[in-house]
This record gives C-alpha cells, structure tokens and sequence, in this order.
C-alpha cells in the first residue's frame, strides 16, 4: 500500500505474499524493517508473517479491508508494499479479488 486511496482499502495486504531480502530486516545493519515481523524463507529471503496464511493477511495489517486501514508499520515497509502502486494492474487485483471497485 502507498498512497491515498489505500486508506479505505488494504486489499494488497490481505492478498499478496510480501517477500523481501533478510538484509532489510532491522536485525542486519542498515536493515529497518521489524523483524519480528517476518519469517525465514530461504537463505536470503524472508517473508511478512501472515501474507501465506489462509486468507492471507499480513499482521502488521491494522483495521478492516475496504473500510479503513492502517500499516502499522508504515515508514518501515518493505519494499514490495513501497513498489505496488494503487491503481496498478496488481492493485486492482488484489482489489477485485476484495470485492472492491478498481482504480
Ligand atoms: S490494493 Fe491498491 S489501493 Fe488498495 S491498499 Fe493496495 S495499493 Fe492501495
Ligand atoms: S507491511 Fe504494511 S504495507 Fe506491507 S503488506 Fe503489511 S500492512 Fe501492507
């Protein structure tokens, strides 16, 4: 998620899997994202705990999809959520796949 419209919506966080490299977690140096956050995947990747659960939802995911949301870890996201852009074919995807109109 990432700009205005995300705020009534969310439908990106409760869809996707979200998979980035261990480097960016807070635990390695220069690394910000929360760690306790994420799981181990592969060697070099980990992934944001609950974007693979079934419905996925990741957990730093606050509020209800499609009505008001929240990332409560927001500044400190990882790159794939700075990288899907609202109104892009994945947001409306995740969108559609929510019920929501696209962008
Ligand atoms: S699906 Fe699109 S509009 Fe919704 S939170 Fe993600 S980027 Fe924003
Ligand atoms: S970290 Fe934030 S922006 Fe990224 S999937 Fe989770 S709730 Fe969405």
């Amino acid at each position: 998620m990432g700009g205005d419209p995300c705020i009534a919506c969310g439908a990106c966080c409760a869809f996707y899997r979200v998979d980035f490299h261990r480097l960016d977690l807070d635990s390695a140096p220069g690394g910000f994202v929360p760690a306790r956050l994420a799981m181990p995947l592969t060697e070099n990747l980990v992934r944001l705990r609950g974007t693979d659960d079934f419905p996925p939802r990741c957990v730093a995911l606050e509020g209800e999809v499609g009505r008001e949301v929240r990332c409560a870890i927001y500044p400190l996201r990882p790159g794939p959520c700075r990288e899907l852009e609202p109104g892009s074919e994945a947001c409306n995807r995740a969108r559609r796949r929510h019920g929501l109109p696209e962008l």
